[in-house]
């Protein structure tokens, strides 16, 4: 499924960009056919560091704390080791609820933000066996190499046919140290996931697959995991032996491929096998390779 631009608002109308809330209504901005952007051109998945979470309330906090546990005390007249165990206590107390409403809130972010990497995964894992593209049809899996028709701009400005980019970045911010003094440190860690893809074919002696799809996902095939907040580029380009996963249906080649046949010289006039993804169940264009974002 491809979603037909124009964006616009549901509720007030307003157009805009595909992924972009409506700046009035803070909803977000749907195509022609009520269908959000299937592909963003950005995700922001991030999360505040501790640093960033305790500065500069929480200091307040334990000040305050610290000044009403003197006040209070001072009316029983402790000795000195019972005040100093007192406000020890006090703020060990404080603290620690501080940091447990921090491990909180990130950990539930950190948690669904892996839980989407793992239902990725176990998508991955699920997936039919390699059928040829000749016989295949319904939810299947297929490989072959790549025919790009319509490129896309991959990361470095090249054209390539698919690609999901992965960069991390830590936003530092000046903190107050010691004595009125400050420090740099690591406020937040925002991480921007980056993907596209143009129409490209899928070959092997069989047939071929047609790639044509707003509800894609670039994955990669192999090779280690890595982590919801790991720099990751992974690049399909011309030639290339990828993996495809999804829903499909047979198409007479003739019509699919008549207007991308006069780009990219495709003359097959049988049929051929093309891949509808859906939000829910989207096209899985799995590479082989794939590297790590130098300076990401
Ligand atoms: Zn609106």
């Amino acid at each position: 499924m491809r979603n037909q631009p124009p964006f616009s608002c549901p509720q007030c109308g307003d157009t805009g960009l595909g992924g972009d809330k409506c700046l009035r209504c803070k909803i977000e901005l749907v195509d022609k056919a009520g269908v959000p952007a299937l592909s963003p051109p950005a995700v922001f998945l991030g999360h505040p560091t501790f640093m960033g979470f305790i500065d500069p309330w929480a200091r307040w906090v334990a000040t305050i704390a610290f000044v009403l546990t003197l006040i209070t005390s001072f009316q029983y007249s402790p000795g000195i080791v019972e005040l100093f165990v007192l406000v020890l206590g006090v703020q060990a107390v404080l603290w620690g609820g501080i940091y447990q409403v921090y491990r909180f809130f990130i950990g539930g972010r950190i948690k669904r933000l892996r839980e989407r990497l793992r239902a990725l995964q176990a998508r991955i894992a699920s997936a039919p066996a390699v059928t040829p593209i000749g016989a295949a049809s319904g939810v299947c899996r297929v490989r072959g190499r790549v025919r790009v028709l319509t490129p896309v701009k991959g990361p470095l400005g090249q054209p390539v046919a698919a690609f999901l980019e992965r960069r991390k970045r830590q936003t530092v911010g000046l903190v107050s140290a010691k004595r009125g003094t400050q420090v740099e440190a690591v406020t937040a860690v925002t991480v921007e996931e980056m993907s596209a893809a143009g129409v490209f074919l899928v070959e092997d002696e069989s047939g071929a697959a047609l790639v044509d799809d707003d509800a894609f996902v670039v994955a990669q095939l192999g090779g280690a995991s890595k982590d919801w907040n790991e720099p990751l580029s992974i690049v399909v380009n011309e030639g290339d032996e990828i993996e495809v996963f999804g829903p499909a249906e047979r198409k007479s080649g003739a019509v699919m491929l008549s207007e991308h046949a006069k780009q990219g010289g495709y003359r097959d006039a049988g049929s051929v096998l093309v891949f509808d993804g859906k939000p829910a169940e989207r096209v899985m264009i799995l590479a082989k390779s794939a590297a790590v974002v130098l300076n990401g």
